[in-house]
């Protein structure tokens, strides 16, 4: 039970049109009236939930007297109707850094304490206005760098994901209530679904944790981001297809062999997918001790890579240090795309043919003049999401918590609905089924722990 009140500034620190303070809590109204005095005489606690109320914001001075610092519009919404759950304010004042900060240490002398990272969003949360999913997603919208993102993000705050475990958990629980009948009861006839029914109920439920369970390669994708590692030898253009990724010119591009030394890294948007995309020093026997950190840095993250554009200069034959390269990248666990860059001066046959026999995926590109890029972002594509899916309505799990929580429920609806297809007796499905129960309200934080909890919420902002 959360008894205290707590206030910050919800809108970014700066000069600004207008900054919102928020005050969250059961004393949130008294507290905000201490500071703020709607110029229609009415005290704040009359106000109507919801109505934007024009006043005067106070602050006391050392003296005791009171003095007015700016004009500004005040909102109630009163519990459970808000989005914490718990009794709001909302101050929308001028958004200067100084009255900002005045009229916050104002709500702090008036008895509210300054809020933690991300704590309105986790008392929503505490206060069952979102599940733990939910609560991500929000946090992934107010960290979304591209449209795919947005929508990905903005669907899952509405409890997508949430409302799909909900639908499996309460059919784990209709079964579980008709076995421990027909147990507890054998002799009458209490149990509402029969043997066949209940194995049909269970096969269902691990059908639905499938396929949910396989949205995650999609949400992946989309939200955290593919790791994706740039490599080949020196001067095929391994910086220039980075920053034309990018869209900007973060690498050193030069004809000088040996100039990118360390790993790059940043997060760029192909198509609808997001990748962490590193760009590495040239794979190449050198003497220099600091490229040679570079190449074995490089080698390091091949073997991290979900994905790896191995790059070849498509406009010349292959070269020994090409042909070392394809056998390293025989043993790496990543998705390998071939791409033949330069194709804008000319396409050697030999590359050609030697890229298809490196990989199957062998795109055709320039990073000079852009080529090519559509067919590959239509490719990464392919590889690594589900085009059915439609982000902007299908539950989708887009982190590693939420895909390891469906897991577990999956293996454990599967290992009852295999003990009802068995005929072992009835009861053998129960500790399974309550399994799959256990994992799905870890899912939406029903039962997650404290640990867990605040490590979701500290990655939040001050204010959200
Ligand atoms: P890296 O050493 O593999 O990172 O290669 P860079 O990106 O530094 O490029 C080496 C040289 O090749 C530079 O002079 C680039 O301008 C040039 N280059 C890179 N990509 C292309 C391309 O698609 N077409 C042409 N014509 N030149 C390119």
């Amino acid at each position: 039970m959360i008894t205290d009140t707590v206030a910050a500034v919800s809108t970014p620190r700066g000069k600004g049109g207008v900054a919102v303070l928020r005050v969250s809590g059961n004393a949130a109204v008294e507290i905000a009236a201490r500071v703020f005095e709607p110029k229609n005489g009415r005290a704040l606690c009359e106000i109507p939930s919801r109505v934007a109320t024009y006043g005067t914001v106070f602050v006391t001075e050392a003296d005791g007297t009171r003095a007015a610092v700016d004009d500004a519009l005040a909102t109630v919404f009163r519990a459970p109707a808000s989005f914490t759950g718990e009794d709001t304010v909302e101050i929308s004042c001028h958004g200067g850094v100084l009255l900002t900060e005045t009229v916050l240490t104002a709500l702090f002398a008036a008895g509210a304490r300054p809020a933690t990272a991300g704590e309105f969003t986790k008392r929503a949360f505490l206060n069952g206005k979102m599940g733990l999913s939910s609560a991500e997603s929000l946090a992934d919208l107010l960290e979304a760098q591209n449209r795919e993102q947005l929508l990905l993000a903005h669907s899952g705050m509405r409890g997508k994901t949430e409302a799909k475990s909900a639908a499996v958990y309460e059919t784990l629980k209709h079964v579980l209530a008709s076995v421990y009948a027909a147990i507890d009861y054998p002799d009458e006839d209490l149990a509402e679904m029969s043997r066949a029914e209940i194995t049909e109920a269970v096969a269902s439920c691990a059908r639905s944790l499938r396929q949910l369970a396989e949205t995650y390669r999609t949400g992946h994708a989309v939200a955290e981001g593919i790791r994706t590692v740039i490599c080949g030898r020196p001067n095929v253009g391994k910086s220039s297809l980075y920053n034309r990724i990018l869209g900007r010119d973060a690498a050193i591009v030069t004809d000088v062999e040996g100039t990118t030394r360390d790993l790059l890294t940043d997060t760029a948007t192909l198509g609808r997918v997001t990748l962490r995309l590193t760009d590495t020093a040239g794979m190449r026997e050198t003497a220099d001790a600091v490229e040679k950190i570079g190449v074995e840095r490089a080698r390091g993250e091949l073997e991290n890579a979900e994905l790896i554009f191995a790059v070849f200069d498509g406009s010349g034959k292959p070269t020994h240090e090409d042909r070392a390269l394809a056998e390293r990248l025989g043993n790496s666990a990543g998705t390998v795309i071939a791409l033949l860059n330069k194709t804008d001066v000319g396409v050697h046959q030999k590359t050609v043919d030697f890229c298809h026999t490196l990989c199957k995926n062998v795109v055709e590109i320039s990073a000079k003049n852009g080529s090519g890029f559509d067919r590959l972002s239509a490719l990464v594509e392919q590889l690594f999401t589900d085009g059915s899916l439609d982000l902007r309505v299908d539950a989708v799990l887009t982190n590693a918590r939420q895909h390891a929580a469906v897991l577990r429920a999956l293996e454990a609806a599967e290992r009852a609905e295999a003990a009802l297809r068995r005929d072992y007796p009835i009861d053998l499905c129960c500790n399974d089924a309550e399994e799959a129960m256990a994992a799905l309200a870890e899912l939406d934080g029903r039962t997650v722990s404290e640990e867990i909890v605040s490590e979701i919420f500290s990655h939040f902002c001050v204010g959200k």
